[in-house]
């Protein structure tokens, strides 16, 4: 019942990384509790102080007995302090104390200040009268000496650090009110202990090893309260993680990967020949200083999903890791730990998280990454990819190096156009092109329908899905390159498939007590079903229960609600100064429809549609062109002039306004649409067309030929013109969408617009030109 009254002096703390606060008290003196008057929220008790109490009464009494005791006290005091290292600040400190102090106060410091129990502390505390507490403190100093002594002998070399550590021991830590006990303090020791034992034995490199020793003996001289007390932990236990040395075993088997590929994915024959190639190459040379695979595609195609594909005919751990938006360099490679909330980048971590040091690490949409005033998150992965560099990667946060050679890296990308340049260089680029309406078909059916069925708990005996249906979502309902939106749909059936199929159940049930009843019961049931339901036909429910539901396109309108692309090309198509070129994005190719018309004016051109630099200056290559050649091919303004700018304004519109759009591919296209426009005749409403024009009529090639020929095909248009020099594209076309489309290949001008229109577009000039000669 005896304990110390103190003054607060200060508290300071924080809740990060967790509440933990420090009071700073000064002890007055011992007091003793008569009588408690309430716990609640706080104890309040009567108490009556007691270390004054005897200097008064036992005072005078044995004087000298306790004057030779404090003697004997103050030698045995002076000799320990004189065994500690006197250069510490606190040791001198101590040392002027011990003369300065009244010599009662003695026993008290002391055993704050030596290593005791906590036991032992509070015998002392107990011990109220001088005498007694100076004789219970000798053997405690005594103890302490020849302790020191020994230690001195064995470890002369490590003689400052044991000094300093009995030095800095009286920290008082009070948690919530209370004093914390020792044996929490001692738990953590043990804690520390533990991680040090961890740390010997895990099998980190020699210079990570030295490191973690370091911080360790950092760590146990530390008080806890101190904030770097719990990152320093949070780093060793980190460390101790990290699969410095844990590895899967390798299964590489070529004929077994390519069953796993095939069956995980249709089509995509090309990505899927190059990878079996790389693992091939890996299972003859296990060596991994190879290209890193970066897939570039539209969404939606498998990129990750072939990643996942990999690992698993690897039988590797997978890790993805998404870049899309990381603009701070740190991100990469962690932060150094001398900032608040330092941590290691998603390298360090994903390692930490897969827990072997071979995994694939997916690294999804590389050209996503930003730049910002926190550094080029670009440069910072050129090391983590480079196999020259990687094997002594160095985390800011690590602060040594880990050896990223097992890792296979793979990156995805929607375009390479905003990958930087030293970045693309360390990868080699696979397309991943769209795929057509049957590959969708296909894929929708062997995998899409299946993986949704299971989701919802349907089974193909519930719904039925015929490859018509597909075809209409496919066409009608998705606009895109790859899958997911198909993806989305076939999900979007199968929730509403799956509430009839539950409430079918539930009606499954009901009849029993509908017969029971008999008579109006029934009359219920008949009514209820003759509702109109918002699944396709009421026939549907009409259906016995084993019947699957079939999603026919009455069903479909149901559930997706109206079609939101429609065939409407030829519609468009049907007044002059219209064009269908064709566009790649990083979504996909796309058709684009170009517009012109033509009004009175002083020879201006207005472009609209968020056009970029080089398609304006396309637009005006076109109209130079065109007017340079007005005669040749009998193209007059209203007014019935050659010059076709006399008195005349021209606006050219690119829809889907809200995108931007740049690139020289329109060339050809807004060629035709002029031309359609100032000879006032029709486009063919089944071409369209892509290629870059010149000054002198020339068509040069463009990109991304695939996916712009794989969008025409979508929109199910006949003929597409692309520049002659493309023609090689052509053969990465499947066979069968080839079969759909007629190709003209065109290597100036002249070419296009005879293709583009119906009966070709006359040249009359030549003669003219020719007579003028003679
Ligand atoms: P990306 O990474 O290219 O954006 P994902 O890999 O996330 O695309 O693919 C989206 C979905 O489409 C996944 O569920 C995937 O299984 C499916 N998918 C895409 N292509 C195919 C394919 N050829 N065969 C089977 N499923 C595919």
């Amino acid at each position: 019942r005896i304990g110390t009254a103190a003054l607060a002096v200060q508290v300071v703390g924080s809740n990060w990384p967790k509440p933990h606060y420090t009071l700073l008290v000064t002890g007055l003196c011992r007091f003793q509790i008569l009588q408690l008057l309430k716990e609640k929220p706080y104890p309040v008790a009567e108490v009556q102080q007691l270390d004054r109490l005897e200097q008064f009464t036992n005072g005078h009494k044995s004087e000298e007995e306790l004057g030779e005791l404090s003697e004997q006290f103050y030698k045995y005091a002076v000799q320990l302090v004189e065994m500690l290292d006197m250069s510490v600040p606190a040791v001198a400190k101590l040392r002027r104390l011990l003369d300065n102090l009244p010599r009662e106060a003695l026993p008290d410091i002391l055993t704050s200040i030596i290593r005791t129990t906590n036991q032992e502390k509070l015998q002392i505390l107990d011990a109220v009268r001088l005498e007694e507490r100076f004789k219970m403190t000798i053997p405690l100093l005594v103890r302490q000496i020849e302790g020191l002594k020994l230690l001195q002998k064995t470890r002369k070399s490590k003689q400052d650090d044991d000094k300093r550590v009995v030095a800095i021991r009286p920290n008082r830590r009070i948690t919530h009110g209370s004093i914390t006990e020792d044996e929490e303090e001692e738990e953590d020791h043990d804690d520390v202990v533990m991680l040090e034992k961890k740390i010997r034995t895990s099998s980190m490199s020699e210079q990570a090893l030295k490191v973690c020793l370091k911080e360790i003996k950092r760590l146990k001289k530390m008080p806890q309260s101190m904030p770097e007390y719990a990152l320093t932990r949070n780093y060793l236990e980190l460390m101790v993680e990290l699969p410095w040395n844990k590895s899967t075993k390798d299964r590489l088997e070529i004929r077994a990967a390519r069953i796993v590929l095939d069956n995980d994915h249709y089509a995509m024959e090309k990505l899927k020949k190059r990878v079996l190639e790389y693992l091939a190459v890996r299972q003859l040379k296990n060596n991994l200083k190879g290209p890193i695979l970066c897939f570039v595609g539209p969404p939606g195609v498998g990129k990750t999903s072939v990643g996942r594909s990999i690992a698993k005919t690897l039988g590797r751990e997978f890790h993805r890791i998404a870049l899309g938006g990381v603009c701070d360099q740190s991100d990469i490679r962690g932060h150094r730990r001398t900032y608040v909330g330092s941590m290691p980048g998603r390298i360090i971590n994903g390692l930490k998280t897969v827990g072997v040091n071979n995994p694939v690490f997916l690294l999804d949409e590389v050209d996503k990454l930003a730049k910002s005033l926190q550094g080029d998150p670009a440069a910072a992965l050129l090391e983590v990819l480079d196999p020259e560099q990687n094997h002594s990667f160095t985390d800011h946060y690590l602060n040594v190096a880990f050896d990223l050679s097992q890792v296979l890296f793979i990156a995805t990308a929607n375009t390479t156009a905003t990958i930087p340049p030293a970045l693309l260089d360390r990868m080699e680029v696979i397309q991943v092109p769209g795929y057509t309406q049957e590959e969708k078909i296909e894929i929708a059916h062997r995998h899409l329908i299946p993986k949704q069925l299971e989701l919802h708990g349907l089974t193909p005996q519930q719904i039925q899905i015929p490859q018509v249906t597909t075809l209409g979502i496919i066409t009608r309902y998705t606009r895109e390159a790859g899958v997911r939106a198909l993806d989305r749909k076939l999900g979007a059936i199968c929730r509403a498939v799956a509430v009839k199929v539950a409430e079918g159940q539930h009606k499954e049930a009901k009849p029993d007590r509908a017969e029971v009843g008999e008579g109006e019961d029934c009359k219920e049931h008949i009514t209820e079903d003759a509702k109109p339901e918002s699944i396709g036909d009421t026939a549907d429910l009409a259906l016995p229960p084993e019947m699957p539901i079939l999603i026919d396109f009455h069903a479909l309108k149901d559930i997706l609600g109206p079609p939101m692309y429609d065939m409407e090309v030829s519609e468009r198509l049907n007044q002059p100064g219209v064009a269908i070129g064709l566009a790649w994005t990083p979504l996909g190719g796309e058709i684009m429809f170009v517009e012109a018309s033509r009004m009175d004016g002083e020879g201006q051109l207005t472009l609209t549609g968020q056009l970029g630099d080089v398609m304006k200056e396309s637009a005006h290559l076109a109209i130079s062109w065109l007017r340079s050649n007005a005669k040749r091919y009998q193209l007059t303004n209203a007014s019935g002039s050659f010059d076709l700018l006399d008195n005349t304004d021209i606006h050219l519109h690119f829809p889907a306004g809200a995108v931007t759009k740049d690139g020289p591919s329109a060339g050809v296209t807004i060629v035709t649409c002029l031309a359609s426009l100032f000879s006032g005749r029709l486009v063919c409403s089944d071409v369209a067309m892509t290629g870059e024009i010149t000054l002198r009529g020339l068509v040069l090639p463009v990109g991304g030929i695939k996916d712009k020929v794989l969008a025409a095909h979508r929109a199910g248009l006949k003929r597409i013109i692309i520049p002659q020099r493309n023609e090689k594209d052509l053969e990465e076309i499947a066979a069968h969408v080839r079969q759909d489309l007629t190709f003209v290949l065109a290597g100036c001008l002249d070419e296009v617009l005879n293709a583009a229109f119906d009966g070709g577009f006359a040249v009359k000039a030549r003669l003219e030109h020719f007579n003028s000669k003679l």
